[in-house]
């Protein structure tokens, strides 16, 4: 039985006062369960000081991004073992925003996938199409490309541990959700690639969230799909109660 990850992305929002009272309020309230695992991706500045918060909790804190250089000459950015030494868990790789804005490629977030596994940082893999890659019927083998990118080169069992979240980027931010059967479809998708390209046990096992407008209106339908294993979440993660609800939800 796959565990429900529910990610609550932060983005570049809240100032450390809110972030620090959130993570209490969120880490006080988690339901008690064995079959969700909750996280929040927080900026990169209040990292070490959230993870100090949730020690002895079961709230867990990713980073939203890191480069996948150990170190030197890379003014401005944060290496996995700065991440790792931070305390944090998970790193989300790839999202759309960082593909759109920050030049990031499908080497990029294999790269990076390959240093998250090598510091002991499980990665969080978005992947999701356009809308025109919809229109044009090319929504499987767009993110087939992407995931096959993605994991390329990773061991069994690494796969395995990935987490993989569905963003169509046409449902990022807009209010607009995939319906849960053209959500379900892509991850089922998403999981038949994996056990042709890896293995049926790691596409067993693989973790694959939705995401894109979840909310504590739709987000059970979502989690009831076959395929759907959680949800990364933006802007209904930035208020404690409904991150609680999302939660609750994967209980
Ligand atoms: C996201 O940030 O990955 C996301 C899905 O945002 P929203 O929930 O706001 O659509």
């Amino acid at each position: 039985m796959r565990k429900k990850v529910i990610a609550g992305n932060w983005k570049m929002n809240k100032l450390a006062a809110d972030a620090k009272q959130f993570v209490a309020d969120a880490a006080g309230k988690l339901p008690k369960s064995e079959n969700v695992e909750a996280i929040v991706c927080a900026p990169f500045l209040y990292l070490p000081e959230l993870v100090k918060q949730t020690e002895g909790t079961d709230l867990k804190i990713a980073a939203q991004n890191m480069h996948y250089e150990e170190n030197g000459a890379f003014t401005g950015e944060i290496s996995p073992s700065m991440l790792k030494d931070s305390g944090v868990t998970h790193v989300v790789i790839g999202h759309s925003e960082r593909r759109q804005y920050f030049a990031e490629t499908d080497e990029t977030v294999n790269k990076k996938v390959h240093a998250a596994f090598a510091h002991e940082l499980t990665p969080i893999v978005c992947v999701g199409e356009t809308l025109e890659q919809r229109e044009a019927n090319e929504t499987n083998s767009h993110v087939e490309k992407q995931v096959r990118a993605a994991i390329a080169g990773l061991a069994e069992d690494q796969v395995a541990e990935t987490i993989i979240a569905y963003e169509p980027i046409w449902a990022i931010g807009t209010g607009k959700t995939a319906t849960s059967e053209q959500a379900n479809e892509v991850c089922t998708h998403i999981r038949q690639v994996v056990a042709k390209n890896v293995s049926e046990k790691a596409a067993e096992q693989l973790v694959i969230q939705y995401g894109g407008s979840v909310k504590p209106a739709n987000v059970d339908e979502l989690l009831a799909q076959s395929d759907i294993d959680g949800a990364l979440v933006g802007g209904a993660s930035l208020e404690v109660d409904s991150f609680l609800q999302l939660v609750e939800a994967g209980t």
